[in-house]
């Protein structure tokens, strides 16, 4: 059943992250397979609630409290953080963990290498997808020889089943699907769902089954297509192989 959720405390981040989790297969499959037979507490409290919420619309109290301690001093919280709020309490790390390379290279054979996890991926302003997938800068960097320029690779390693790309309003065209690399083979990744933020209000569109739909709160309107737009923040990727 799709249908919005009421925002009576300044919550339309908590609707909007929940429309995107809702939209989301793998995430949904995590859910039914373990919400009764979770050990842990919190795992159990936030996958039976997303199972409850595809024909609910209220939150329970239990998972309002939870999600509501990301900053208690803060009325209005970001989507990025609830996700990462979510993500950590249910321990599904592993469906979006990314892995990048950065390498260190020296002209005269200085290479050391450091590896970075990250839940979501940042397009720096003006930079396209490509740019995530491998770029090269120079850096400030005394290596043992002298000299102090060196180059940075920096390369994404590891893909899990999704991709969340953060895109800091850079007004790109996002295509719907991703061609990506997983373990050296081609995964073809679709776009699930997007995130907008204006003027500090979120809201979601998000496909279910093969329709788009602009979900913000209570509002579902039925779209034509996904289109990003100047205010697209978070967009996600979900690989659609079985
Ligand atoms: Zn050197």
């Amino acid at each position: 059943m799709i249908h919005g959720f009421i925002n009576d405390r300044a919550n339309c981040w908590l609707n909007t992250l929940i429309q995107v989790l809702l939209s989301c297969k793998k995430i949904m499959n995590w859910a039914l397979k373990i919400h009764s037979c979770a050990g842990d507490k919190l795992v159990s409290l936030l996958s039976n609630e997303l199972i409850l919420l595809r024909e609910k619309n209220s939150y329970s109290p239990g998972f309002i409290e939870y999600m509501m301690f990301i900053d208690k001093d803060s009325r209005t919280k970001s989507v990025e953080e609830a996700f990462d709020h979510f993500v950590n309490g249910a321990k599904i790390e592993q469906l979006f963990r990314m892995r990048y390379k950065c390498e260190f290279v020296c002209k005269c054979g200085y290479k050391s290498e450091t590896y970075d996890n990250m839940n979501i991926l940042r397009i720096p302003l003006g930079e396209t997808f490509d740019y995530l997938l491998n770029h090269k800068t120079s850096i400030d960097f005394i290596c043992s020889c002298g000299n102090n320029i060196v180059e940075r690779n920096d390369s994404l390693v590891e893909l899990n089943d999704i991709c969340v790309l953060c895109c800091n309003k850079t007004n790109l065209n996002f295509p719907n699907e991703l061609k990506l690399k997983r373990d050296g083979t081609p995964i073809i990744y679709r776009l699930v769902a997007s995130v907008e933020h204006v003027n500090g209000h979120y809201y979601a569109c998000c496909r279910r089954e093969e329709v788009w739909y602009l979900m913000n709160d209570e509002n579902i309107i039925k779209l034509r297509e996904f289109v990003n737009t100047a205010n697209t923040y978070l967009l996600i990727y979900e690989n659609c192989e079985v």
